[in-house]
């Protein structure tokens, strides 16, 4: 890459957050297993609220657009404000892509590697995102850095 990485606070979360998933999922069936876990609880979660949101302000679902008048709210019928009734779609949106990409996600989830082929996606991994808190590296840092390159611990 010709231009220096961005190294603004999002950015360097992002490149934080990379680092330690490869670090600690330093095998493919890692990375497979920690994928699915994301994509599932991502999913259960916003389901999860979408469900909530259904019930307390009615569904707009398809059969909807029959009453043009008004939407009856299957629930406590309240009249959902329209950032509530855009979240809503927006969540219905989101489960449905999500749906998408599991059935996409299924097909990489197969597939198994022989030892030797794991033994190579853990040396990338260790030489793509070395351990921040390795001695030789914090050391590394200073000297490139001035500064000692404090690890966020949370
Ligand atoms: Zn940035």
């Amino acid at each position: 890459m010709p231009e220096e990485p961005c190294q603004c606070p999002d950015c360097q979360r992002f490149y934080r957050e990379h680092d330690r998933l490869i670090r600690e999922c330093p095998t493919l069936r890692h990375q497979q297993e920690l994928n699915w876990a994301a994509l599932q609880s991502f999913r259960t979660l916003a389901g999860r609220v979408l469900e909530d949101l259904q019930k307390q302000y009615g569904t707009r679902g398809d059969d909807a657009d029959a009453s043009s008048t008004q939407a009856t709210p299957v629930g406590g019928g309240e009249e959902p404000a329209d950032d509530i009734q855009q979240s809503i779609a927006d969540l219905e949106n989101i489960n449905a892509h999500l749906f998408s990409i599991e059935a996409l996600m299924e097909r990489i989830f197969d597939v198994r590697v022989p030892e030797e082929i794991e033994q190579k996606f853990r040396e990338f991994a260790g030489e793509l995102a070395p351990d921040p808190l390795n001695a030789d590296r914090l050391r590394l840092n200073r000297l490139l850095h001035q500064t000692p390159d404090l690890p966020d611990r949370n």
